[in-house]
């Protein structure tokens, strides 16, 4: 008789990106007999913790049955980020390792959510020392901090929560003169902080410092040299690579976060030459993401915007990226939809972990000014009011958004990938439709549908 399975999906690596929940993706990995080579090897990795006594600082939380897309608790390891959705006897095998069991302040039970976002991504400031074209928090030098003591008491609230995994972004996080000790608080509360930065003002020195703290740290680059300048306005791109280097050098997990504009995958080899040069300059894993007309990435919308067919490529051009670079490669909660014709199997998606928009159903985000929205990119909400957990539940706008990805409109609902792709990205609707519950209009099928 074979053995009842431990596992119902894995997700692995931190979660570092200020500006997307990020999934690792796999040229092997996403079909189904790679997804269950890799469950089974994640499985293995449980019983040999457990049968060492669990600990390593493992975190567990238990969800009520199939709040966490059918596993009925998760299990984080701080070292690799790497999150296992269990089943009942996993979660029995967890429980007799004698496994931190977290969450004491989340509420039992989130309709169409965990009980608690798995990452919380937090602006810690809206100033930065350039003004990138298309920013989307309208970052900049006269911009404001954020208020220290809120962002120390909102770690303990969401280490309460059991949160797993914090990311620090701005603005220009690197301009707080405390990061150092926002990450070493969220730590000592059991979390993993991470961090995206321009690599403005990182040498040696700060990486150093940095390294020790943070589970992963992506510097973002969107491009090299004109195609850089191109984009953000301002030329960085060496300044991004040496920042690699420099935190490669101190023993840091470092990562890119890509922008796929218009000026960098219209270019010939642009995207190519920049893929090798992060790879040279020590990264172990490439994000990219998808441009969001949020902030004043609406105004430059239609400079820096790709084109449909641009996007539609993106994927084998991902796969190829892989092979040649041998990074880990990660595709943003909003590109699932650019999935939708590349046949790949959703099951498989699902099983590693790979999900679209997955904000207000395992991902929050706190704004500069301390309000609340379901990501990054979609702005936040009022400051006041009930304690957090409260406001994990019941807030309307998260509620609408998990009530659309479990029931969505036309042409979601017939969607092969709608499990996965959960109807695509409500900023980019937002923003483009001024309806942030409508398809997401630069989806393929999407468009289609409309007759685009
Ligand atoms: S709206 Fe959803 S898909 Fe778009 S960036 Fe936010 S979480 Fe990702
Ligand atoms: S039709 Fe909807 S669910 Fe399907 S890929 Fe497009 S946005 Fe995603």
């Amino acid at each position: 008789m074979s053995e009842a399975p431990l596992l119902c999906w894995v997700r692995r690596g931190h979660r570092p990106s200020c500006s997307s929940a990020g999934s690792v993706v796999g040229v092997a990995l996403v079909t189904l007999g790679g997804a269950a080579v890799l469950l089974n090897a994640y499985a293995d990795r449980l019983r040999r913790w457990a049968e060492g006594g669990g600990g390593g600082g493992a975190r567990l939380r238990p969800e009520p049955e199939g709040g966490a897309e059918g596993a009925v608790a998760t299990l984080h390891f701080p070292e690799d980020g790497a999150v296992l959705g269990l089943t009942a006897e996993g979660l029995a095998l967890a429980r007799a390792a004698g496994v931190r069991e977290v969450g004491e302040g989340a509420p039992d039970r989130v309709e169409g959510a965990r009980r608690a976002p798995e990452e919380v991504h937090l602006a810690v400031t809206e100033r930065c020392p350039v003004a990138c074209t298309g920013c989307y928090l309208s970052a900049g030098p006269d911009r404001e901090g954020a208020d220290p003591n809120d962002i120390f008491d909102e770690l303990e609230r969401l280490a309460a929560l059991g949160v797993a995994e914090v990311a620090f972004g701005g603005g220009e996080a690197l301009l707080r003169a405390d990061l150092l000790a926002l990450g070493q608080r969220a730590r000592a509360l059991g979390m993993v902080p991470n961090l995206t930065t321009s690599g403005f003002g990182l040498g040696p020195a700060e990486a150093a410092a940095l390294a020790p703290v943070f589970g992963q740290i992506n510097v973002s680059i969107d491009g090299i040299g004109p195609i850089y300048r191109a984009v953000r306005g301002w030329g960085g791109s060496s300044l991004g690579l040496q920042a690699i280097a420099a935190l490669a050098a101190a023993g840091a997990r470092v990562g890119v976060n890509t922008v796929m504009s218009g000026p960098l995958l219209a270019t010939d080899g642009a995207l190519e030459a920049l893929g090798r040069a992060i790879a040279g300059a020590g990264a172990l894993e490439w994000q990219w993401l998808r441009f969001k007309p949020a902030g004043r990435g609406a105004g430059a919308w239609a400079a820096l915007a790709p084109a449909p067919d641009l996007l539609d490529q993106l994927w084998p051009r991902l796969l190829q990226a892989e092979a040649a670079l041998g990074l880990v490669m990660r595709w943003d909660c909003a590109l699932l939809p650019f999935l939708v014709d590349h046949a790949v199997e959703p099951a498989a998606l699902s099983a590693l972990g790979v999900r679209g928009c997955t904000g207000g159903a395992d991902l929050w985000a706190r704004d500069a000014a301390g309000g609340w929205g379901p990501c990054s990119f979609a702005g936040g909400g009022p400051t006041a009011g009930d304690a957090l957990g409260h406001r994990w539940a019941a807030d309307p706008r998260l509620r609408a958004w998990r009530g659309r990805a479990a029931a969505p409109p036309a042409p979601c609902d017939s969607c092969a990938i709608q499990s996965a792709c959960r109807g695509g990205c409500r900023v980019v609707a937002g923003a483009l439709l001024g309806d942030e519950l409508a398809p997401d209009p630069e989806c393929p099928r999407v468009r289609r549908a409309a007759g685009v």
